[in-house]
């Protein structure tokens, strides 16, 4: 463990939103920082021009935001940057570690395909590398990197690796047009950020070689290292769209609370014994990169929807009656009563798995409703029409319509008629919900109060009545 305060770094590209992977990334950054009490230093690496958009980078801050993962410095962006990359290279070039280069690219196709035919590693000659070439249109400025010897470093996952020096190329820094390539600016920003752990996903594995010869030439600190397994989907293959959703806003439009997700992507490739849940507090008091596995993480929907669940379950009905509002306004309702909102999340809570599934669940409540096909074909039949008139002048007369005096009224009422409470409640379920599946009978009916009940059973004894014919 360094002395020195932590430094992490989440560098995401805005080339699209933030996904499963990167939130997993930016997770343990972020939780890496917050348990060695360091900084965590958001960076936004938008140099390529083409494929960068403002729009991606507003929406995977939105996504950080949402996920509750704050930073202590930033964003910067790269775009901006130019000038200290434009120094660092002036440096390099002085210091003779880096050189122009005015090789043709077709010359060095042309080179490449030949290696190719003869078996070889294509690579760069080196021809330009003793030249002492000055800058011209079209030159690049490359690596004058090490020819023999080994670069190893201490993965802190993946423990030693080791690379010949022979096998990396002087590699290309700034190119023709002054743009500057990934690795460079990458080592540029994180010494200059003082970052000392670079924990990042394992695409990045054979980057790292090739950065560290950067920080050599540079004479920076090279960081600590901690490449994460991959993320497949349940069929073990690597995850993405055809397991479903990976967009991390795509999980907020579900109903999926920021913490369900949280607590998903922290077991990706994370563990504490078999725990399953965790409290924010519980994931940066436990975090340690010493029990981040070597094997992938596997991204289990179902999982997430049952956590999901016991999180809805364990807000309490204001906070999730404000979280439903919008999902229901998405819906088509508006001017709701956020008191009725309330008790009807009551009603719901205990089943839903998303906030989506709750809002649709909850439907019945704020708008006019539609009788289901099968529902009407099989409840709401004229021969329950006399048992349904008279439970509505039982209703209309009641004047307590909590739970506890429905249950009153409706056992005087199932007794007067001497049947079940079986009978008569589907008709009236799909008389009040449209639905054969809802919450309890005495719950909806508290909810909706004694009016709505009233205007509901009405509606569905006309309706019954219609199909009787003249
Ligand atoms: N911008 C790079 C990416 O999104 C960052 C890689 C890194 O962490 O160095 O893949």
């Amino acid at each position: 463990m360094n002395t020195k305060q932590v430094v992490t770094r989440f560098p995401p590209s805005p080339t699209g939103t933030l996904h499963i992977g990167g939130a997993r990334t930016a997770l343990f950054n972020w939780l890496f920082a917050r348990h060695y009490h360091g900084k965590f230093v958001l960076r936004i690496e938008d140099t390529d021009k083409l494929r960068s958009t403002r729009d991606n980078t507003d929406s995977i801050i939105e996504s950080l935001r949402w996920l509750g993962l704050d930073w202590d410095e930033g964003p910067y962006f790269q775009s901006q940057r130019m000038e200290i990359y434009n120094e660092m290279i002036e440096e390099l070039l002085s210091s003779g570690n880096a050189y122009y280069c005015h090789c043709k690219p077709e010359e060095l196709e042309r080179k490449k395909a030949e290696a190719k035919k003869r078996g070889l590693k294509p690579k760069y000659d080196g021809r330009c590398r003793e030249l002492g070439l000055g800058k011209a249109p079209g030159a690049v400025v490359r690596l004058k990197s090490p020819l023999s010897g080994t670069t190893t470093f201490k993965d802190l996952v993946k423990g030693v690796i080791s690379i010949d020096n022979e096998e990396l190329d002087d590699l290309i820094l700034q190119r023709s047009d002054g743009s500057f390539t990934y690795n460079f600016a990458v080592v540029v920003d994180d010494s200059k950020m003082g970052i000392n752990y670079v924990i990042r996903g394992d695409d990045h594995v054979n980057n790292t070689p090739r950065q560290i010869l950067i920080y050599k030439a540079l004479g920076e600190p090279i960081p600590l290292y901690a490449h994460l397994p991959m993320i497949l989907g349940p069929d073990k293959t690597p995850l993405s769209k055809r397991h479903g959703a990976t967009s991390v806003m795509a999980y907020k439009e579900m109903g999926f609370l920021p913490h369900a997700l949280l607590n998903s992507l922290a077991r990706l490739g994370w563990s504490h014994g078999d725990q399953e849940k965790f409290t924010t507090q519980e994931l940066i008091d436990l975090f340690s990169l010493d029990h981040v596995g070597k094997s992938a993480g596997i991204f289990n929907m179902e999982k997430l929807l049952d956590l999901n669940a016991k999180y809805i379950r364990e807000v309490d009905d204001s906070n999730l009656a404000d979280l439903l509002i919008p999902f229901l306004n998405n819906l088509g309702c508006s001017g709701l009563n956020r008191k009725k909102v309330k008790e009807a999340v009551k009603t719901l809570k205990a089943r839903a798995k998303t906030l989506l599934e709750m809002a649709q669940g909850a439907l019945f409540y704020f708008k006019e409703i539609t009788y289901e096909k099968q529902a009407d074909e099989k409840f709401l039949r004229p021969e329950v029409l006399e048992i349904l008139e008279d439970l509505l002048s039982d209703l209309e007369r009641t004047t307590g319509f909590a739970q506890e005096e429905l249950e009153k009224t409706f056992s005087t009422f199932l007794e007067r008629h001497q049947i079940k409470l079986g009978k008569v409640a589907q008709p009236l379920r799909v008389a009040l919900t449209g639905k054969t599946v809802s919450p309890g009978i005495f719950e909806i009916m508290e909810v909706m109060g004694q009016e709505m009940v009233i205007k509901r059973l009405s509606n569905a004894i006309s309706h019954t009545k219609s199909k009787k014919g003249p």
